[in-house]
């Protein structure tokens, strides 16, 4: 990536890592942000203080008073803008989500996409912030529930989708009447800081308060100010059930709104009727897309044992085909890991595998040579193991996926799938109505997805996303996940000039 495609986005060799709108200050510590893709340093960000902190805190405060008296319809105008100016900057925004986290040029573009379509939807959204309208019991009287603005969002987000999560909550925010407050993974902070630019020259050219929307970087420690901050009524936090669990409870001391979106251990059940060539596509970009990190990466395949020895040499003989290099080469399906922490962490769990009794039908190893300097490369591996393995219980953000065989009726395999404390994303493939409708009913997956004859990663901006045990339960993006977003009113309005009471009670002075 070239310093201009960097200064298109408003990226410097350094640059200040704390914004309420285009105002960049700081005075922390300074994080490098390197490549995994050639293991490059790209740019250095300084960290959020906590007095700086604070200022952000009170310019959104601010800017909440005026931006919650937008009528929402206008406040849509707002994310419109910004969807437009996604789709003009898409080809290089997508660029470095690719050079800075590692994933494929196409899911980098495919992320910024996702950007585009939740403005979309959050714009129409902005038209339709309903109510019901309720019947009264008592005479003359009128009851209604509407929604208004909560305040302040704070988003605290993962490396793996270093744009999108963050336009998931702030799309819907903004219409919602809120402001938002950004923490983005210390591993990504360059694509906040250009997402940032994106949205302040927006709000700059509409004439609106800066702190409409915030940036602050750092580590867990400044996540840790915003679960705390009892100025900021609702905390989104995107990451592993470790750090949802830690921001939950925080959040919760100070009787707080979480919504959390965590981690996964996604299976596609595969049974005697699955159209094999599309359960192998699926299964094989579920498990080496993005390099086994996404939260709804396919983990585990559930296999008919009747099948699971055709499943098993397709697998193989696919993993045979996979390039891996990278990202930004077209040809390569695979590109590195986040870091080398992420491949000990790879290398450890093969490991475990091994040490458990399970047994790798491909090579696990980290790749050296022209090309792989960075160190972040690695072969992905399939496994032949048990669901009750304490490896295979856990999530490893990784591309190793798990054979598991099962031989009665799909019941079994769904208690398998179920068999974990996550419950993100899920699928079956299956020509059988019967196994699809028992899949997605009440006795079916308990996942907060569950599809069937797709695979478990790539949802769609029009469903509500999230899972549910420890996937943490909270729902983001579309259906509507907007209502989180938003404190509810219940009204009752009496047009008579008497006041009889609810429930029939009576009292006459
Ligand atoms: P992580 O938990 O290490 O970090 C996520 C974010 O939380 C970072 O910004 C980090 O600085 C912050 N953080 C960490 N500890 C904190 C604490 N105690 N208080 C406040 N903030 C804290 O996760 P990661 O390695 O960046 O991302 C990978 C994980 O994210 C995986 O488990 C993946 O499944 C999950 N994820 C889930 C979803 C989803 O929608 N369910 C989406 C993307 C990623």
């Amino acid at each position: 990536m070239t310093s201009k495609e960097l200064k298109a986005l408003g990226i410097e060799s350094e640059n200040l890592g704390t914004s309420t709108g285009n105002k960049w200050f700081a005075k922390g510590e300074l994080i490098d942000s390197y490549s995994p893709t050639n293991g490059k340093l790209i740019a250095k960000v300084k960290c959020t203080t906590k007095k700086e902190y604070d200022k952000v805190i009170e310019e959104a405060e601010k800017a909440k008073l005026i931006w919650r008296d937008i009528p929402a319809p206008k406040r849509g105008e707002i994310v419109r803008q910004l969807g437009e100016k996604l789709r003009e900057l898409k080809p290089v925004l997508g660029k470095l989500v690719s050079y800075e986290m590692g994933k494929s040029y196409q899911e980098g573009l495919g992320e910024v996409q996702e950007m585009i379509d939740i403005c979309d939807f959050a714009v129409g959204l902005s038209r339709q912030l309903y109510g019901n309208t309720i019947h009264s019991e008592r005479p003359g009287h009128r009851m209604y529930d509407q929604y208004h603005p909560l305040g302040i969002v704070g988003i605290i987000t993962a490396f793996n989708f270093p744009v999108a999560v963050w336009s998931w909550n702030a799309a819907l925010a903004l219409v919602c009447g809120d402001v938002v407050v950004w923490k983005p993974s210390e591993k990504t902070p360059l694509c906040a800081v250009a997402c940032q630019n994106i949205i302040a020259e927006i709000l700059k050219s509409n004439k609106l308060p800066e702190g409409i929307s915030s940036v602050v970087t750092g580590d867990a420690e400044v996540g840790k100010w915003i679960a705390e901050d009892d100025r900021i009524p609702l905390v989104s936090a995107t990451g592993s059930t470790r750090m949802g669990k830690a921001v939950a409870g925080v959040v919760a001391q100070r009787l707080g709104k979480s919504l959390l979106e965590l981690g996964g251990n996604n299976a596609i059940i595969v049974s005697p009727s699955a159209d094999l060539k599309m359960t192998i596509i699926g299964a094989v970009f579920g498990a080496v897309g993005t390099a086994g990190q996404r939260c709804t990466s396919t983990r585990r395949l559930i296999i008919h044992e009747s099948i699971y020895d055709k499943v098993k040499k397709s697998l193989v003989d696919a993993y045979k085909q996979i390039k891996i290099g990278d990202p930004l080469d077209s040809k390569n399906h695979m590109g590195p890991l986040i870091d080398t922490a992420a491949v000990d962490m790879y290398l450890s769990a093969i490991d475990k595998i091994k040490a458990e009794g399970g047994k790798l039908l491909t090579k696990g190893e980290v790749l050296q040579g022209s090309g792989y300097e960075s160190g972040c490369y690695v072969t992905p591996v399939i496994a032949e193991v048990e669901n009750h393995y304490e490896i295979v219980q856990h999530e490893t953000f990784a591309p190793i996926l798990y054979l598991i065989k099962y031989k009665g009726e799909v019941d079994e395999a769904i208690a398998l799938q179920n068999g974990v404390r996550q419950g993100l994303s899920s699928a079956i493939m299956t020509n059988s109505l019967r196994e699809a409708e028992l899949f997605l009913s009440q006795n079916g997956s308990d996942c907060g997805i569950a599809n069937v004859n797709i695979g478990t990663s790539g949802a769609e901006i029009g469903g509500a996303f999230g899972g549910e045990k420890d996937t943490g339960g909270g729902r983001e993006s579309g259906s509507d996940a907007w209502k989180i977003y938003m404190r509810r009113q219940t009204n009752t309005i009496n047009y008579t000039t008497s006041l009889p009471l609810a429930q029939g009670i009576k009292f006459d002075l």
